[in-house]
């Protein structure tokens, strides 16, 4: 039987239209079509540009992916930048594409969550081990390091306790023992700072965070400063499966138009509610890298260029009656652990991100019951000064 070309299974050519459209189309396909063998074999020898499968790559991930590498200074010396299906999916990238069983890797001890897990629970059955070290303290990374040292992870600012690491000199190490820096730069942004301006070999994005910014897309991004290392990481995320969706890039696209503005704005926010919390009865402390009473101040000011970021933590005084009872007085602001959503979120560690610690554990962190971090948003200042002075002052009543 021979195919009718107005066969419904068929799809059809995009209508011809010499006006373009203003917003990136989105392209689902996971297979792209050639016209002929030479044409695939041109493709596959890098003589011609196409896509061929989505897992290796689709035009929603390219545009995406060179806006990072712009935002983070990569440049085609260096290779390309490549988007992941989440933020761990560049963490695991990092591991799969540049280390092997019998390495050993340092990292910060107050990495994201997941990411410790994976260094202290999933890496070691394959082989990689990590030691963890306070990147406050340079000297105590550089004492971590072993002759099978492959690489440092650190992130700039630690979260939820938000001390700044010491990049300058962790990157003097790195460089002196001829170890790889990689840096997870989801809290600080390019907006606050460039690691491969200051030595880093790799850079790591949770784009579900401040980057794409609404809270609809999960994606990462990872890139190295040398061809070899890109191809290799981007070889571990084709082969792996760690490729993202066309959707969630185009959404990360369109977050990402606005993320100049939404930092700015939520980083003035961020340094005005601090001053207010630190002014308030009920507030035992306030912890914000651009305040002056910050641990880090100093470094904060040359690491961060004198930004302070859109992220505070502040202590309130009290248990988790007083922390209760601040969460439901502040019930138009999400409780939700995640962090960088145009609106403010809280979040509170002891029951969170840092529940697996003893209370020790947490103490010697400084993280009390009435620890709280709040992701400050862009919202009106005076709405949201008002909501949370409101609910400290619930709290205290509590
Ligand atoms: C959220 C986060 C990640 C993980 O990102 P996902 O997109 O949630 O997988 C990694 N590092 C840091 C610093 C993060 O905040």
């Amino acid at each position: 039987m021979t195919h009718d070309p107005r066969s419904l299974v068929r799809r059809t050519p995009v209508p011809p239209s010499v006006s373009r459209p203003v917003v990136s189309p989105i392209f689902p396909s996971v297979v792209y079509r050639s016209a002929d063998a030479d044409e695939l074999d041109a493709q596959y020898m890098g003589q011609l540009k196409g896509y061929t499968y989505a897992r290796e790559g689709h035009p929603n991930a390219t545009i995406i992916g060179q806006k990072i590498d712009w935002l983070e200074g990569v440049t085609p010396e260096m290779g390309q930048g490549v988007v992941t299906g989440s933020g761990m999916g560049a963490v695991s990238a990092l591991f799969l594409g540049l280390c092997r069983a019998g390495d050993h890797i340092v990292a910060g001890d107050q990495l994201y969550g997941r990411s410790l897990r994976l260094l202290t629970q999933d890496l070691p059955r394959l082989g990689i081990e990590a030691t963890l070290a306070d990147p406050t303290d340079a000297a105590a990374i550089e004492a971590a390091i072993r002759p099978e040292t492959r690489l440092i992870l650190v992130e700039v600012v630690s979260n939820p306790t938000l001390r700044v690491a010491d990049m300058e000199a962790i990157a003097e190490i790195a460089r002196r023992r001829g170890v790889l820096l990689a840096v997870d730069n989801t809290f600080t942004t390019p907006r606050a700072y460039r690691p491969f301006a200051h030595g880093a070999n790799v850079v790591i994005h949770s784009l579900t965070k401040l980057l794409a910014g609404h809270s609809d897309v999960t994606l990462g991004w990872i890139a190295a400063d040398t061809p070899e290392r890109s191809k290799a990481i981007y070889d571990a995320i084709v082969t792996w499966g760690l490729t993202p969706s066309p959707f969630d890039c185009w959404l990360a696209e369109r977050g990402l138009t606005t993320f100049d503005l939404r930092y700015d704005r939520a980083e003035a926010n961020a340094a005005a509610l601090a001053g207010v919390l630190a002014g308030l009865d009920g507030v035992e402390a306030v912890l914000y890298p651009g305040r002056a009473d910050h641990p880090d101040h100093n470094r904060a000011q040359a690491v961060l260029g004198g930004r302070g970021g859109n992220m505070l933590s502040f202590r309130l005084k009290g248990g988790r009656a007083q922390v209760n009872a601040f969460l439901r007085a502040a019930e138009n602001i999400a409780f939700a652990p995640t962090l960088g959503d145009v609106g403010t979120t809280l979040s509170h560690p002891a029951s969170s991100s840092h529940r697996g610690l003893t209370p020790e554990g947490r103490a010697a962190l400084g993280i009390t019951e009435g620890f709280i971090r709040v992701s400050v948003g862009v919202e009106d200042i005076g709405l949201l000064t008002r909501e949370i002075t409101e609910a400290v002052a619930a709290a205290a009543r509590a």
